[in-house]
């Protein structure tokens, strides 16, 4: 497959599991099933499948419910389009890997994305989020290396007690208030994916950009001082970055 063949698959692939995200971040904090027919939240018109394509739809309906006419918010093409960009980049940045790897490489970065988006949205992290980016990591990091050995399972553990130790120890002095039992066990699935280096730099980006977003909401007036900030998506970026750049460090 030709280099752009290859990028073109990528961006498919983005768009149709950024429209499964889409159903996720929907569905979950509802309590509704996944599966069955998506619909039209005011009219209930069941969405056919020319209404289920990825962006296109969107745009050729000009973001309007077929049936009932009533606005879709552009947040759905919005993170489509996150998705099939985060894919690619991630692809751009990690040629060095075979494809298996790749795939789960790209599938972790995918629950990063919607961790970062369902927990922004709801200040709650799935634990099932968590468990799939934890065996997406897990899978990647032995397929990357081919025969799994003691040096990576010390690094993969290494990686998982930083954030569990300091975020556990955190949890644990504040009784909860400074940080959530969720970022914990987010920090753990992120220590397995990115080993002991790539977990303490993806730490210090996630308390950098952290404290720069926390800083400018309060000084634009749109938090106040002790307002709660979810800290699951700084992770999220935080670990999203070490995968840009990974490889050239
Ligand atoms: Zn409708």
């Amino acid at each position: 497959m030709s280099y752009q063949a290859q990028i073109f698959t990528i961006i498919i692939f983005g768009l149709a599991l950024g429209s499964f995200g889409n159903v996720l971040l929907y569905r979950i904090p509802k309590g509704e099933s996944i599966k069955g027919r998506s619909k039209c939240c005011i009219c209930n018109k069941i969405l056919g499948c020319l209404e289920l394509i990825p962006v296109f739809s969107f745009l050729f309906q000009g973001g309007k419910c077929k049936k009932c006419k009533t606005k879709i918010s552009c947040r759905y093409p919005a993170i489509e389009i996150l998705t099939a960009i985060i894919f690619v980049a991630t692809f751009i940045t990690n040629q060095t890997l075979e494809i298996v790897p790749l795939i789960f490489l790209i599938l972790s970065i995918y629950m990063l994305l919607m961790i970062a988006l369902y927990d922004a949205a709801t200040q709650k992290i799935p634990d099932v989020f968590t468990a799939a980016l934890f065996i997406f990591a897990l899978i990647f990091q032995i397929t990357k290396i081919g025969i799994p050995n003691l040096n990576l399972a010390k690094d993969i553990l290494y990686g998982m007690l930083v954030p569990i130790i300091f975020f556990g120890g955190m949890w644990t002095f504040s009784r909860g208030r400074w940080i959530g039992s969720g970022d914990i066990f987010l920090g753990g699935a992120i220590g397995a994916l990115l080993g002991f280096q790539g977990t303490l730099i993806s730490l210090f980006f996630a308390y950098t950009i952290g404290a720069v977003v926390a800083l400018a909401l309060i000084i634009s007036g749109k938090a106040k001082r002790g307002a709660v900030i979810a800290f699951g998506p700084f992770l999220c970026v935080g670990a999203m970055i070490v995968i840009f750049i990974g490889s050239k460090l």
